[in-house]
C-alpha cells in the first residue's frame, strides 16, 4: 500500500475463517436461517451473558421487532436521543407510536434529567443509544423506567463488547431488549445483520414469531396428525430473519471481537495522547478501560480557536488523504422529522451545539500504524494551518 494512498473512513476486517465458513455454508446446501444462525445466537447470548439472543437481518429490524413485540402502538410515546441514526426514530413511527426526543448530556448520550422531563402518562419505552460505543448512564435510566413503569429498549448498534460495571451490554435483565448492528461498518459485521438479546422469555417467543411472518414454530407439534408440512400464521409478521450465509461470517467476527476491541483501544490511546496536546480540538469522552466499545472516535473541534468550521475541517482532512465523517446529523435537522422539530418539547439545543463541532476520524482494526499516524498528522496540520 502506498504511503500517500487515501485512508478510507472504514474498512471491514474479514479473514480466511469467514471466507471458509461462507464457502462451507454454500456447499452444505442450507443457506437461510438454520444451524449456523442457531450457533451464532448461542455464542452471542453467551458472550453478552443473556439467556436469549435472536438473530435478525439488521439492528433496525431488531429495534422494530422489540417495540412491536412489547405492544407499543398508536397513542404511545417512546423517548429517544437526537444523536442517532434515523432508523432509531423510524421504527418508533412504524409501530404507530410517537417519537419524543430528549437532549444529550456532555457525553453525547441521552441525558437522564432531560428524559425525566419528557415522561408523560403516554410514555411506554425509553430507547437509549450508546453513541460511539460509550455506555449511556443506564443506572439512572433504569431507575427512571422502574419509577414510572416503563420498559427500556437499547440501541446498541455501536456497543457490541461494551460493559456497564461487570456486565456486558445486552446482559442486564433491567432492559427488555437490546439490539446490536452487524452492518458493514460496525465493530463486527455480517455485511447486513443484527441481534436482539433479552431476559424476557415471553418477549423472546413473541419476537421469534413476529420475526418470521407470524408463523408459529410449535403449531406442527400440536397437530402431529398433519405431519411436518403444517404451520399456522398467528398474526401479520415481518421478514426479519438472518441467513446462515450471514451467520457464517458473524460466528467468526464474534470470536475476533475482543481482539478487534483491543486494537481499537490501542489506537484510541494513540489519538488521545497525540491529539490531546492540541489546543484546537478536544478528544472524545471516555478512557481506555474495557467498558467503552470505541466504535467511533468522535473528535470535538474548539471552534473558538479555529478560523474554519466543521465542514471545512473535514474537507481539509480529505485533501490530505483522510476520510472523516459525522455522527450524527441530529434527528430534528432532517426534513423527515420536521414536525418533531417544530414541537417545543423536543428541543435539543445541546445536541444541536455538539453537531457543529464533531468530526469522526477513521478507527478500525484494519488501519495500519502508519495510517493511524497519518490521520493524526493530518489533524495536527489542519489545526495548525487554521488556528485563530
Ligand atoms: C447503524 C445504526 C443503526 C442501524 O443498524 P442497521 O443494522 O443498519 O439497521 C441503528 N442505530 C445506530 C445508532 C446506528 O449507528
Amino acid at each position: 500500500m502506498s504511503e500517500s494512498e487515501f485512508i478510507p473512513f472504514h474498512r471491514a476486517s474479514i479473514g480466511q475463517e469467514e471466507i471458509d465458513e461462507v464457502v462451507a455454508t454454500l456447499r452444505s446446501g442450507w443457506l437461510t436461517t438454520g444451524p449456523r444462525t442457531k450457533r451464532f445466537e448461542e455464542e452471542f447470548a453467551a458472550y453478552c451473558g443473556a439467556p436469549h439472543a435472536l438473530a435478525v437481518n439488521s439492528c433496525t429490524a431488531g429495534l422494530h421487532l422489540a417495540l412491536a413485540a412489547l405492544g407499543v402502538g398508536p397513542g404511545d410515546e417512546v423517548i429517544t436521543s437526537p444523536m442517532t441514526f434515523c432508523s432509531t426514530v423510524h421504527v418508533i413511527t412504524h409501530t404507530g407510536a410517537k417519537p419524543v426526543l430528549a437532549d444529550v448530556g456532555e457525553d453525547g448520550n441521552l441525558d437522564p434529567e432531560s428524559v425525566a422531563e419528557r415522561i408523560t402518562p403516554r410514555t411506554r419505552v425509553i430507547l437509549p443509544v450508546h453513541l460511539a460505543g460509550l455506555p449511556c448512564r443506564m443506572e439512572e435510566i433504569w431507575a427512571l423506567a422502574e419509577r414510572h413503569g416503563l420498559r427500556v429498549v437499547e440501541d446498541a448498534a455501536h456497543a457490541a463488547g461494551a460493559r456497564i460495571g461487570s456486565r456486558r451490554i445486552g446482559g442486564d435483565a433491567r432492559s427488555a431488549a437490546v439490539a446490536f448492528s452487524f452492518y458493514a461498518t460496525k465493530n463486527m459485521t455480517t455485511a447486513e445483520g443484527g441481534m436482539v438479546t433479552t431476559f424476557d422469555e415471553g418477549l423472546e417467543a413473541r419476537m421469534r414469531v413476529l420475526c418470521l411472518h407470524g408463523i408459529s414454530r410449535d403449531a406442527w407439534n400440536r397437530y402431529t396428525d398433519k405431519g411436518s408440512w403444517y404451520y399456522e400464521v398467528l398474526e401479520p409478521g415481518f421478514k426479519y430473519n438472518l441467513s446462515d450465509l450471514q451467520s457464517a461470517v458473524g460466528i467468526h467476527q464474534l470470536r475476533k471481537l475482543e481482539k478487534f476491541l483491543a486494537v481499537r483501544r490501542e489506537y484510541v490511546a494513540y489519538y488521545h495522547e497525540r491529539l490531546g496536546r492540541l489546543e484546537e480540538v478536544e478528544p472524545p469522552p471516555g478512557d481506555l478501560e474495557g467498558w467503552h466499545a470505541w466504535h467511533l472516535y468522535i473528535l470535538r473541534l474548539r471552534l473558538e480557536k479555529l478560523t474554519i468550521g466543521r465542514g471545512e475541517f473535514i474537507e481539509e482532512l480529505r485533501r490530505r488523504g483522510v476520510g472523516a465523517s459525522v455522527h450524527f446529523i441530529p434527528v430534528p435537522m432532517h426534513p423527515a422529522f420536521r414536525s418533531l422539530a417544530e414541537e417545543e418539547r423536543n428541543a435539543c439545543p445541546r445536541a444541536a451545539a455538539l453537531y457543529e463541532r464533531i468530526v469522526t476520524l477513521p478507527l478500525y482494526p484494519g488501519l495500519t500504524r502508519t495510517q493511524l499516524e497519518r490521520v493524526a498528522q493530518a489533524v495536527e496540520d489542519v489545526a495548525r494551518e487554521w488556528r485563530r
